[in-house]
C-alpha cells in the first residue's frame, strides 16, 4: 500500500501518528524510523525485531480466542518514549544508541506461513509499536485474513484517522494501552491523551474487539484519582471493555525504587475499576487468591473462564454464553 504521507513542499508530512511529523530529507519523524532518503519515503518493511508464538492471554487478550496461541512479530521502534518501557531494547531503535539497531529480513508471506505451520490462530503485531510500521502490519494482516487467520495489534493508540481506516478492516482485535488519564502524563511519554481516547471511541465504533490496558507506575499514574478517570473513561465507551491493569517493575530509565507496583494498589485499582462499573477487569501477577485473572459472568456470577497466568485452567463457556443464565458474554470465542 501507499505509503502515509502526504507531501507538503519539498518534505512529507506523516499520518500514522498523532505526531503527524513534517519530516524533511534525510530526517527521521520523531519515531526515529520513518524517514526520508534521496526523496524517498523510508518505512519499516520486511524486517523484524523479534518472531514468537505466544499464548493469546500474553497479549493481553481474555475475551478473544481464549487458549489459542498467536504468532507474535514486532519491527523496531516506537512514537512515544516511555521512561519504563520493558521492549525499550526495540522500541528505542534510533532514539537510544544502546537499543538494536537492526532486525531480521522476512517476508509478510513467510509470516503467514509460519503462523500457519504452528497451527497458530493469529497473528499479532506486538513487543514494539504497530503505527510506526502500519503500512507493512497492514499488508501481513491482508494475507493473513487471506489465510484465515485472526489479526491482531498491540498498540499505545496515539493514531490518526487515517491510521485506524488503514488497519481497522484488516484488524480483528487490538489491546491498547491507556497508560496515563491525563495530557500531561500522556506528554510526559510524547504522547496525546485525546488521540488514544479516539483511536479507542473509533475501533470501538467499528466493531473491532478491544481490549485495554494499564501498567500501574508507582508515583506516575496509582493515583486514586487517576485510576478513577481512567475506568470512567473505559466506561463510558463500554462497560464490556475488559480492562487489565497490570504490574511495573523497574527498568529502563526509571529509578529501582519502588522495585515494582504494591499488590495493594493493584488491588484498589481492581476496584476502582469494578466501582467505576466496568465488568470485567483482570490483574496480572497478583496471586492473592481473589481470583483477579478470572472472568465471571456479569450478570449471574458464574465463573465463566479459570485463569493462571497465561494459561487457560476451566472453559465453562457454552458458545460464547454463561451455561447458568444464558447471558450473551462479549469476546470472539472462537
Ligand atoms: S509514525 Fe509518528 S513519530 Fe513516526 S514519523 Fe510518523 S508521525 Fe512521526
Amino acid at each position: 500500500m501507499t505509503p502515509l504521507f502526504e507531501q507538503e513542499g519539498e518534505a512529507f508530512r506523516c499520518q500514522a501518528c498523532a505526531h503527524r511529523c513534517l519530516v524533511r530529507e534525510g530526517r527521521a519523524g520523531a519515531c526515529w524510523v520513518r524517514r526520508i532518503q534521496d526523496g524517498r519515503v523510508v518505512i519499516p518493511w520486511e524486517e523484524v525485531s523479534s518472531l514468537a508464538l505466544d499464548p493469546m492471554e500474553k497479549k493481553p487478550l481474555f475475551h478473544f480466542h481464549p487458549g489459542k496461541s498467536v504468532l507474535s512479530f514486532g519491527t523496531l521502534g516506537c512514537n512515544l518514549h516511555c521512561p519504563f518501557c520493558q521492549n525499550w531494547t526495540i522500541s528505542q531503535a534510533g532514539r537510544d544508541p544502546r537499543a538494536e539497531r537492526t532486525g531480521k529480513p522476512i517476508s509478510a508471506q513467510d509470516i503467514v506461513l509460519i503462523a500457519q505451520q504452528q497451527n497458530a490462530r493469529a497473528i499479532a503485531s506486538t513487543y514494539n509499536e504497530p503505527l510506526v510500521s502500519l503500512e507493512w502490519t497492514a499488508e501481513i494482516f491482508r494475507l493473513a485474513k487471506e489465510a484465515g487467520l485472526a489479526t491482531v495489534a498491540v498498540s499505545n493508540g496515539c493514531a490518526t484517522e487515517r491510521a485506524v481506516e488503514c488497519l481497522a478492516p484488516v484488524m480483528d482485535a487490538a489491546n491498547l494501552d491507556l497508560k496515563s488519564g491525563t495530557e500531561q502524563g500522556y506528554r510526559q511519554l510524547g504522547g496525546d491523551l485525546h488521540a488514544v481516547q479516539e483511536t479507542i471511541r473509533e475501533l470501538h465504533r467499528r466493531g473491532t474487539w478491544l481490549e485495554l490496558t494499564t501498567l500501574i507506575v508507582p508515583n506516575y499514574n496509582d493515583s486514586d484519582a487517576e485510576l478513577s478517570s481512567i475506568a470512567e473513561f473505559i466506561a463510558s465507551v463500554s462497560p464490556d471493555i475488559p480492562w487489565h491493569i497490570s504490574s511495573y517493575f523497574s527498568t529502563y530509565r526509571m529509578p529501582p525504587i519502588p522495585a515494582r507496583t504494591p499488590p495493594e494498589r493493584l488491588e484498589t485499582a481492581w476496584r476502582i475499576g469494578r466501582a467505576a462499573g466496568l465488568h470485567f477487569v483482570f490483574t496480572g501477577n497478583l496471586h492473592n487468591g481473589a481470583q483477579r485473572e478470572d472472568t465471571f459472568c456479569p450478570d449471574c456470577g458464574e465463573l465463566l473462564l479459570r485463569r493462571d497466568a497465561f494459561r487457560i485452567l476451566q472453559n465453562h463457556l457454552d458458545h460464547g454464553t454463561c451455561p447458568a443464565c444464558h447471558a450473551k458474554i462479549p469476546g470472539v470465542w472462537g
